[in-house]
């Protein structure tokens, strides 16, 4: 029996990727519901090229309450000229549109998390449909991608840029340069939880150059926080010849997340109170923080230690914690 082939995608762009200037239009989705029969959603793209040359995808909004990224995009989509380049420039400053519109982590229309739903289906949910299109339509067009993340509302973290441990020795070097020319102020080896349905994973497995940043949180933004999301994409743009000049060099410190036990989840619900600060070194055994009861006074605090000498590379950011919910991140120095 043949496998019948894949369906092409329901999306459809009103850019060309192959023409030269600016382009500010849409990936249009298909999507009929009660206010809007033959709707569609309507994602916006910018696409800048000058001739022949190198491809960046530039792609904030993967989540909907990550705003350092969105903002850093729609200021360069308004900004870039096809006169300052060599090559092209995609940029998605809100990949997940319906949940950025929500101010919400994932879509309010099927729930969808765009970053666990790679590589995606033209046939499955609506943010299936988003993730499927840029995996084999966007991503190919592309020789590096550039996937802009933060902490969103629930979580505050330390500024970095990631890249991870691959089998392709070649491809993780390239990666790894990628990463160190954004020039954040720490640059990690990233151990993911649920790695196989990334957006990074999708784009690796295609052979390409992904870099991704984490930067700060909290479901908003602060002027620095900007700043170094808009210094990074320049900098990533000028390392793949695409902007002229070379990066603007930046202090880096090298850390790693090794596994999924440095992801510190509570196992009690109630008022979390750090005792150590975002950045801080902390030695296995130290206290980090507790969880008081809101059910009853006169209840000892549960209490929560470092599990390895690092520092808080990430912390919860509402003060109310529930069982599950990861409330400490943990880096170490790298090793290698
Ligand atoms: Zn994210």
């Amino acid at each position: 029996m043949q496998d019948s082939p894949t369906p092409d995608s329901p999306i459809t762009a009103t850019v060309d990727y192959h023409r030269d200037g600016v382009q500010h239009g849409f990936l249009k989705l298909p999507h009929s519901h009660d206010e809007s029969a033959w709707g569609s959603l309507m994602i916006p793209i910018t696409v800048v090229r000058n001739g022949e040359g190198p491809t960046a995808l530039l792609t904030g909004g993967n989540h909907g309450d990550e705003y350092e990224g969105i903002t850093a995009l729609l200021k360069l989509a308004g900004r870039l000229r096809a006169e300052h380049i060599t090559g092209r420039v995609i940029i998605v400053p809100m990949m997940n549109h319906p949940a950025v519109l929500n101010g919400t982590r994932t879509s309010p229309i099927d729930k969808g998390n765009l970053n666990r739903a790679f590589p995606g289906s033209p046939t499955g949910t609506l943010t299936e449909r988003i993730a499927d299109y840029f995996t084999r339509h966007l991503v190919p067009l592309a020789d590096l991608v550039l996937d802009l993340h933060s902490g969103g509302r629930t979580l505050d973290l330390l500024p970095f840029a990631a890249t991870h441990r691959l089998d392709d020795l070649d491809l993780a070097r390239r990666c790894l340069d990628a990463t160190l020319a954004i020039g954040a102020p720490n640059t990690l080896l990233m151990a993911e939880l649920e790695g196989d349905a990334l957006f990074d994973t999708a784009v690796e497995r295609q052979g390409k150059v992904f870099v991704s940043t984490e930067l700060r949180g909290g479901g908003t933004t602060t002027p620095a926080s900007v700043a170094l999301a808009e210094r990074g994409v320049d900098n990533l743009l000028r390392h793949a010849g695409i902007l002229p000049g070379a990066p603007a060099p930046a202090d880096t410190r090298r850390l790693e997340i090794p596994d999924a036990a440095h992801y510190l989840q509570a196992e009690h619900r109630g008022l979390l109170e750090f005792t150590v600060n975002l950045g801080d070194a902390v030695r296995a055994g130290d206290l980090i923080a507790r969880v008081h009861d809101l059910e009853r006074t006169g209840t000892p605090p549960a209490e929560y230690h470092a599990t390895v000498n690092g520092l808080l590379i990430g912390r919860r950011h509402p003060a109310r914690v529930s069982p599950g919910d990861t409330f400490a991140v943990l880096a170490v120095p790298l090793e290698q």
